[in-house]
């Protein structure tokens, strides 16, 4: 690709309107869906690409232009947007499977890659050292927000990449969410939502052993919120995603802990952080037991619950741990 045509894409990108970047959207699932319809309601051309039929179908009643592969999805696009379940997802989706052809190979030289999934660290540099080979540009930029986020354009953006492929990208994340964050350079988005996700699963842990303590002292839940809400055990999965139903009324325990973040998230989510712990040699304890924690908890039955739904486990076991 000649530096011309890389600096014609990217102006393409920053400084025309929304009507003409075409994007590609890859994954049109519980996230991608809203993601994709969001920008389409933003005026975006979106051609879009899922290996299930029936997220076509909904995406295409969102107004997504519906390819039959990724290859076709991407040709002639400006941006491609990937939202896959995990790293090897995104590696089929970029070098393509069988004789397919990926990712990469369709692109128009100077794509701007958004690879949104959440993945390894690791593997968030490998794709973007895959985009940046052949020819093209490319961000990391996981979210969080969840679905309600995706729907309502409300997500995080964690973004890891250089400043001007930032900028570029600026008026389609602002579309999609609300707080976009350039964390640093390629990695360094998924870096951040690894950390961050490894305070939110040990601090839920936490939250749910002191109310489950407090049970067994004789402490009602509201006594312990209302000391905890504004004492140093002030967090969000206290005051926001508070494990036990009452002192916050929206929070999932107040409905059967319907998922919120689903426990096999959270498993996932501690499994990357203990990967990016072993390649730092981090001495992690509370991280490391977090990631055992949820991935028992989501084998156990916990996969499709909010991951508040750890205190049940942890009351479960403590009240066989008492009978013994
Ligand atoms: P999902 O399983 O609902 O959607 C992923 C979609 O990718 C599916 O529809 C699947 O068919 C499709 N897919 C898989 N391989 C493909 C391929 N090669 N080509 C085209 N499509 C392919 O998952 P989701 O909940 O939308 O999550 C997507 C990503 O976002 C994950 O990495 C997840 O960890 C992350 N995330 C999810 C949430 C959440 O609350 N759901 C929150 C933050 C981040």
């Amino acid at each position: 690709m000649s530096n011309e045509t890389s600096e014609r894409t990217e102006k393409k990108v920053a400084e025309t309107g929304p009507a003409e970047t075409k994007v590609a959207f890859i994954g049109l699932g519980h996230m991608g869906g809203p993601m994709a319809a969001n920008l389409v309601a933003a005026g975006y051309p979106v051609t879009g690409f899922d290996v299930v039929p029936a997220a076509l179908v909904a995406a295409a009643a969102a107004g997504v232009v519906v390819a039959d592969s990724s290859a076709a999805a991407a040709t002639g696009a400006d941006v491609i947007v990937t939202m896959l379940p995990a790293g090897k997802h995104v590696f089929a989706a970029f070098e393509g499977e069988g004789s397919g052809g990926g990712l990469l190979a369709a692109a128009k030289p100077g794509a701007l890659f958004l690879e949104c999934s959440t993945i390894a660290v690791e593997d968030a540099r490998t794709a973007h050292e895959m985009v940046v080979a052949s020819g093209h540009r490319g961000l990391d930029a996981p979210v969080s927000g969840g679905v309600v986020g995706a729907e309502a354009g409300t997500l995080t953006f964690m973004v890891g990449g250089s400043e001007d492929d930032f900028a570029a990208a600026g008026p389609l994340f602002e579309v999609m969410g609300k707080r976009i964050v350039l964390c640093g350079g390629p990695g360094a988005g998924q870096a951040a939502k690894v950390c961050n996700n490894m305070i939110l699963g040990v601090s839920m842990i936490a939250v749910s052993e002191a109310f489950v303590l407090g049970e067994k002292l004789g402490l009602t839940h509201q006594a312990l919120y209302d000391v905890a809400a504004n004492a140093s055990g002030q967090c969000w999965a206290l005051t926001t995603n508070c494990p036990v139903p009452g002192p916050v009324p929206a929070s999932p325990a107040n409905r059967a802990y319907q998922p919120g973040f689903a426990g096999a998230l959270m498993a996932k989510d501690l499994g990357l952080a203990v990967e990016a712990l072993n390649a730092t040699g981090v001495d992690a304890v509370m991280g490391r037991s977090a990631e055992e924690i949820y991935r028992e908890f989501a084998l156990d039955g916990g996969a499709g619950t909010d991951f508040s739904a750890i205190i049940n486990s942890i009351r479960a076991a403590s009240d066989r741990a008492g009978a013994d």
